[in-house]
């Protein structure tokens, strides 16, 4: 074994022993990869909408998409959802969002409860006082008529209040008592395990239980979820709930995800952003699908490392290259996809001088360094290892997209060059 080599195997920790869940044929947890989800914000009966924004959801590579239940109308339109997206041939798992009266829409709507893959239930707003467990046995009820798994998910925003006060008065009565946010903690692990341990009394089994305990700080996030995988082998979904917008919400969701995956917590992931009025709604499959990516667990898409420019590049003709290539892999990559298995793991780079240009190229499968100020007008491009040509003059953009399509076509063919030599 080389020295990175034992590098990397000592940077990716095995992940958490966790009971395998099928959802609609997409396994989440035991030995599977860590799943990418997402979520719509179409009103659920307006079919038209959501089926675009879930065939959108799922182009972009989101492998569960979630939808809001929220009213009979809703319920009502999900079998007709399910029916228009294989139709289209989309066969993304579509899982159901209930709360307050999902034991009634799932009662009343057994169409929907049937097209849906699984269901995502909030403990802290089932029911309350005495209907709290009619309501959730119920629901647990109609997930064994259909087979469904359920995703029980704790939310601090909705937190089971009559849990929280009994947790609270009894650590005020205790000698030496925690602080209100331990507390909190302990209340958001316990609903979600109380829960998940009512589902396997009244016959769910462990197979089909996912947990989730979603709070909006990123310390809570890493105490709550740390605990919860000490305390149980469910299937963790994971996810920093209320992130927010842009820079922020990106941040914020890759530090904790990004640290409980490290440690081997987390088998199915969700970037909850906040989009930009009328924004692009796939965003969080991107921001999720690169948190894995970047850090090792999947591979999504062929990476490009570009350096950030500096004095030595004061034209714009680095950052457009840079630009270029990344949006001709987002545009191209579901044509290789089906074309070139094993794309995903290209590596190119893009680079704006000599000082760590041709050094970086060298280490990707194809890259290019560009000239920086002052320098010869020459841009030369590594494959594989080695300088293979030199691109000049204003076309280099075009030059090196057909470089990469060629190289792509080459390597990850089905019947490459590299197959027939073997
Ligand atoms: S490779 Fe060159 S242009 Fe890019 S950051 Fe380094 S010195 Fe600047």
């Amino acid at each position: 074994m080389t020295a990175i080599s034992k590098l990397s195997s000592l940077a990716r920790p095995s992940r958490r022993n966790s009971i395998g869940v099928s959802v609609g044929g997409a396994l989440v947890g035991g030995p599977a990869p860590v799943v990418v989800q997402s979520m719509t914000n179409t009103d659920t009966a307006d079919i038209d909408a959501t089926v675009t924004q879930v065939a959108a959801l799922a182009r972009a590579g989101s492998e569960l998409v979630r939808i809001t239940v929220d009213r009979d109308e809703a319920a009502k339109a999900v079998p007709h959802i399910r029916d228009r997206l294989l139709k289209r041939g989309v066969k993304v798992p579509l899982v159901g969002d209930f709360h307050y009266i999902g034991h009634k829409l799932l009662g009343e709507n057994p169409a929907a409860a049937e097209a849906l893959d699984k269901y995502r239930i909030n403990p802290g707003n089932v029911g309350f006082k005495d209907k709290k467990d009619k309501h959730f046995s119920a629901i647990i009820e109609t997930a064994l008529r259909f087979s469904k798994p359920v995703r029980i998910g704790v939310n601090w925003g909705s937190l089971d209040q009559e849990l929280l006060t009994h947790l609270m008065d009894e650590n005020a009565r205790s000698p030496e008592p925690l602080e209100a946010r331990e507390v909190m903690h302990e209340a958001i692990v316990q609903s979600a395990l109380f829960s998940a341990n009512r589902a396997e009394e009244l016959g769910l089994g462990a197979d089909k239980i996912i947990l989730s305990a979603k709070v909006s700080s990123v310390q809570d996030l890493i105490s709550v979820y740390t605990m919860l995988a000490d305390r149980c082998r469910y299937a963790l979904h994971l996810g920093l709930t209320e992130a927010g917008m842009g820079s922020k919400g990106i941040v914020a969701s890759s530090a904790a995800l990004g640290l409980l995956l490290q440690q081997g917590i987390g088998d199915t992931i969700r970037v909850s952003l906040t989009p930009e009025p009328n924004g692009d709604r796939t965003l969080e499959v991107k921001v999720a699908q690169e948190i894995l990516q970047t850090m090792g667990f999947r591979a999504f898409v062929p990476v490009v490392a570009a350096c950030p420019g500096c004095g030595r590049t004061t034209s714009t003709v680095f950052q457009e290259l840079a630009r270029d290539v990344q949006d001709m892999i987002r545009d191209r990559m579901p044509d290789w996809k089906s074309r070139y298995p094993g794309v995903e793991t290209l590596n190119l780079a893009v680079m704006g001088c000599i000082v760590n240009g041709p050094g970086e190229s060298k280490h990707a499968d194809i890259g290019i360094s560009l000239p920086g100020t002052g320098e010869t007008p020459a841009a030369p491009v590594f494959i594989d290892g080695q300088k293979a040509m030199t691109l000049r003059g204003s076309n280099i953009a075009a030059e090196f997209r057909a470089i990469v399509e060629d190289y792509i076509e080459r390597r990850y063919g089905v019947r490459s060059t590299r197959d027939v030599a073997e």
